[in-house]
């Protein structure tokens, strides 16, 4: 068997070569997945839906082959017993070999009966929760949540969990790998308390005007905008598109294909704009990792949900709700909606998009409520996959919580527990990645302040590649090498801390409210 260095040119293992060889097969098979399913989301045909499932299913049922085909698992542990290869245990390949086995672990944990029934499970439960949303009723849905959570359950044990650790953690793991609910709930209690608090102090100030925001902008004239904004953030549109769709995304398919999509209303031009910058802040994500050379290896792969969510939320948040991008977006927002905007100025629209204002919806949630729709969540989900709460009593617990959290009564359960579609898709142990996603931006905004000290005046002057560079060389470049707290902690010098995100959101309060 060929051995020998793991420098470019080098001869690799045979076992590692043709393992990630393998690898880029099955990832190449995932990439035309990725872009049928963009198709359908984008600019297919409504007749094409029922091919387009078949079409769908075939192709995953190719991907689930190749994730546990049993040669894969021959090839990781023919690595693993490969000093030459194993030896450092920080090297590209010793790091690779690692997550491949995560991986492969995983996709074959689960039995395929588990697998089978929690897919006919959800496909069913998609269509009762819509209706049971449609008529605010939770006890229509009721019976297949306790099944779903059931299942999730299973699959925990499954999966397993660590010592001192409990059927969460196994969930939570998929998402955002590494992290465990003690740790996270460490976190997010500060959050919530201090959140709580400043939501209390706002509520009792005068709010500035958001008429700004209801200005009628035609599409296409947003759309010429956040072309511009992209092109400034240093999107590449040779390896990306921006379309359409009604439920903005990003998808990462391929090397030299990253698409990005958005939507447009007549009102509310920030929507959209807000949108597309975060999907750039995954776009760019997406076009910095490694993946010409690395594609299908872990190295060439997102970290966690926690850590694409932070590039996103940096990107929409953080340099786009800033005074700093007014001062360079608002001519720019002139030149493109004319006389509409005629009468207001940069400090009205950088009030009014910093507004904190208590909603039920998390989706049309403000910067800071956010989190406390998220951590609600957490609370309420652990406790039903560990068993402390029934799920009979899950739309009680919601009002009473929210109440506690947010200041406002829940009016019905639409706008209550069956408001998102997660549970019912059985993707439980995700929501926490959102609010991850904005403490790690914090943190990570924090460090870029202190080391780049020009960072203010280069936004104002719609100079964004500094800032993209940064966050290729910190974050992107490295795929999964790190896992989400090493990567943090390599990044930003500290482990993760609820105290920047509420250093940045009482100072926009302070910003908008006088506070
Ligand atoms: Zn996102």
């Amino acid at each position: 068997m060929a051995t020998g260095t793991l420098n470019s040119n080098a001869t690799v293992p045979a076992h590692y070569a043709e393992l990630c060889r393998q690898a880029r097969r099955a990832a190449t098979l995932g990439s035309i997945g990725s872009l049928v399913s963009w198709d359908q989301e984008t600019y297919m045909p409504p007749a094409a839906g029922e091919f387009r499932a078949e079409q769908l299913a075939e192709l995953a049922e190719l991907a689930h082959k190749a994730a546990t085909d049993p040669r894969r698992g021959e090839l990781i542990a023919a690595c693993e017993g490969d000093a030459g290869l194993m030896g450092d245990p920080t090297s590209e390949a010793a790091r690779n070999v690692r997550e491949f086995r995560r991986d492969y672990t995983l996709a074959t944990k689960l039995p395929t009966d588990l697998v089978s029934e929690m897919a006919r499970t959800c496909s069913q439960a998609q269509e009762v929760w819509k209706e049971a949303r449609a008529k605010s009723d939770f006890a229509m849905f009721r019976p297949l949540l306790e099944k779903i959570f059931g299942l999730a359950r299973r699959k925990a044990e499954c999966y397993g969990w660590p010592k001192n650790g409990e059927p969460y953690d196994a969930l939570l793991d998929e998402y955002e790998p590494g992290a465990t609910s003690a740790e996270v709930h460490a976190v997010f209690v500060p959050l919530r308390e201090r959140l709580s608090a400043l939501i209390a102090r706002v509520s009792g100030k005068p709010r500035p005007s958001d008429a700004v925001l209801h200005i009628k902008a035609p599409a296409d004239r947003q759309h010429a905008l956040g072309l511009d904004v992209l092109r400034a953030m240093g999107f590449d549109l040779e390896a990306g598109r921006l379309d359409t769709t009604t439920h903005p995304f990003c998808s990462g398919m391929a090397p030299g294909d990253t698409r990005l999509t958005t939507r447009y209303r007549d009102e509310k031009f920030t929507d959209a704009l807000y949108g597309t910058m975060h999907e750039a802040g995954h776009g760019l994500y997406e076009q910095g990792l490694p993946k010409r050379e690395r594609f299908g290896q872990p190295l060439g792969d997102a970290v966690s949900l926690g850590i694409h969510e932070s590039q996103s939320r940096l990107w929409e948040n953080f340099v786009g709700r800033s005074p700093a991008f007014w001062r360079w977006a608002w001519p720019l927002a002139r030149k493109h909606f004319g006389a509409a905007l005629d009468g207001f100025g940069e400090a009205e629209i950088v009030k009014a998009v910093n507004l904190v204002t208590p909603s039920y919806i998390r989706v049309e949630a403000d910067e800071a409520t956010y989190n406390l729709h998220i951590m609600l969540r957490f609370e309420l989900e652990r406790a039903m996959l560990r068993g402390d709460l029934k799920i009979a009593d899950l739309a009680g617990e919601w009002r009473t919580r929210f109440k506690q959290y947010l200041g406002i009564e829940v009016p019905d359960d639409r706008r209550g527990c069956l408001q998102d579609v997660h549970w019912s898709a059985g993707l439980i142990g995700y929501f926490p990645t959102y609010t991850l996603g904005n403490l790690y931006a914090a943190q990570l905004w924090e460090t870029i302040s202190r080391q780049m000290a020009t960072i203010e005046a280069d936004i104002s002057a719609g100079k964004f590649i500094p800032l993209r560079d940064w966050l290729r060389s910190a974050i992107h470049v490295h795929g999964r090498r790190y896992q989400a707290a090493e990567l943090c902690h390599r990044a930003t010098g500290a482990a993760l801390s609820a105290d920047p995100l509420m250093r940045h959101l009482e100072g926009r309060a302070a910003m908008v409210y006088g506070l």
